[in-house]
């Protein structure tokens, strides 16, 4: 009966539960990565050993949390998309958001030596989050598809802004100036003219970032076919290769259209 007097309080605590049967997407973002990425020397536009470190954090994400199914990551974010069924914290949403994004945080910050051997943490990284409720598979697909529109967008822009500072002697405020108004053939043909770089030899990754679905794997067949709990284990894919012009209607692979076995959370 300890703190009957003050035991009240609790009740100001109010439930925060998430729709029941929709596909749960939790999207975490960099707080003020532009300042991180300066202050710890990443590559520009594109520093390969973020990126990786960026799936490590998510990889790690998904082993621990497993119902999510699908994770797509581009620069300093990443979205999660939790199976329909998912009862995690029976779909509390403050403590789905908060695990999720500390837990990666955490992990972002743990494996950063991996990556970045020579370049100690100069203050700690934080990660915004949110979670976004959709209701069908369709708007799954045009999510991803929309991250993915945005990672071409930004990535053909970053690219021509670097070329034009890097190799083109610009101020920022120059090839912002230049670029201002300009359409993506315009990049495509000032990169190539200029620069002698060709779009479409960059990096898939750059381009279209990065995908980690879970797989369901087969059960051996020393299993003789009896009814074993599928095993899981995870995989970073490249997405299909996609035409630039219309990064829309890109390859993000679909989310899975049956719903695997439910696995245990808490
Ligand atoms: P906010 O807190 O609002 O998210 P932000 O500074 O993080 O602010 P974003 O729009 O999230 O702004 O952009 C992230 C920025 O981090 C990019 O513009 C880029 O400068 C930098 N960045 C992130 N990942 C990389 C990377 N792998 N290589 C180089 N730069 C990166
Ligand atoms: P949940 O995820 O629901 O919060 P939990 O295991 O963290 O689960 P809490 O009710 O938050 O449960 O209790 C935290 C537990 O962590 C304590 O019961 C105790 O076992 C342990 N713990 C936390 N801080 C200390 C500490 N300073 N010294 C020893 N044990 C601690
Ligand atoms: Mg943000
Ligand atoms: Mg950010
Ligand atoms: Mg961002
Ligand atoms: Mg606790």
């Amino acid at each position: 009966m300890a703190g009957t007097k003050f035991a009240y309080v609790r009740n100001f605590e109010l439930p925060d539960p998430l729709l029941p049967d929709t596909y749960l997407v939790c999207r975490l973002d960099g707080h003020s990565f532009h300042r991180f990425s300066d202050e710890h020397g990443f590559a520009k536009p594109n520093d390969e050993r973020a990126l990786q470190l960026m799936d490590h954090a998510a990889k790690s994400a998904m082993i621990e949390f497993k119902d999510i199914m699908l994770a797509f990551g581009e620069s300093d974010e990443f979205s999660f998309l939790f199976r329909k069924s998912t009862n995690l914290y029976n779909r509390r949403h403050s403590k789905i958001l908060t695990t999720l994004t500390s837990y990666f945080t955490s992990c972002y910050v743990l494996y950063w030596s991996q990556y970045f051997p020579d370049t100690p943490l100069r203050y700690p990284p934080s990660f915004d989050g949110r979670i976004i409720v959709y209701p069908t598979e369709r708007a799954i697909r045009d999510y991803f598809s929309w991250r993915q529109a945005d990672t071409h967008i930004n990535n053909l822009y970053n690219t021509t802004f670097w070329a034009l500072i890097q190799k083109g002697g610009q101020t920022t405020t120059e090839a912002h100036a230049t670029l201002r108004g300009t359409v993506s053939a315009t990049k495509h043909e000032m990169l190539f003219s200029r620069f002698g770089i060709n779009y479409n030899e960059i990096s898939q990754r750059f381009k279209k970032g990065s995908v980690i679905v879970r797989e369901i794997v087969a059960p051996e067949s020393s299993d003789k076919g009896e009814n074993l709990e599928p095993s899981m284990h995870l995989t970073r894919s490249e997405v299909n290769k996609t035409r630039e012009e219309s990064p829309e209607r890109s390859g993000v692979p679909d989310p899975p259209t049956s719903i695997p076995p439910h696995s245990p959370s808490t």
